[in-house]
């Protein structure tokens, strides 16, 4: 009778671990299906907000929407035609 254990194979310290949920991935490319599936939903979700915030920064008044007015500095719409302190624009 031997006394000799066998080595679980669980307990062999080998295996990638998945950078998503660091559990260990047996996987080609060391990364669960899921969790590759997860990551990209990811990126692609940073990618869509990362345009968006490009939108609104972009939808936000420029300076040729704004003239200044030369008396007091201050700015007003293209549109308007006269300032608050009372110039008006040709
Ligand atoms: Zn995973
Ligand atoms: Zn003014």
């Amino acid at each position: 009778m031997s006394e000799k254990k066998p080595t679980p194979l669980v307990s062999r310290p080998s295996g990638k671990v998945c950078p998503v949920c660091g559990d260990r991935a047996y996987s080609q490319g060391g990364i669960h299906p899921q969790c590759a599936v997860r990551q990209a939903d990811a990126a692609r979700a940073d990618a869509l907000k990362a345009a968006r915030k490009l939108e609104v920064a972009e939808a936000k008044p420029s300076t040729w929407r704004v003239k200044k007015c030369p008396k007091c500095k201050k700015q007003s719409h293209v549109r308007c035609k006269t300032c608050d302190c009372g110039h008006v624009y040709f």
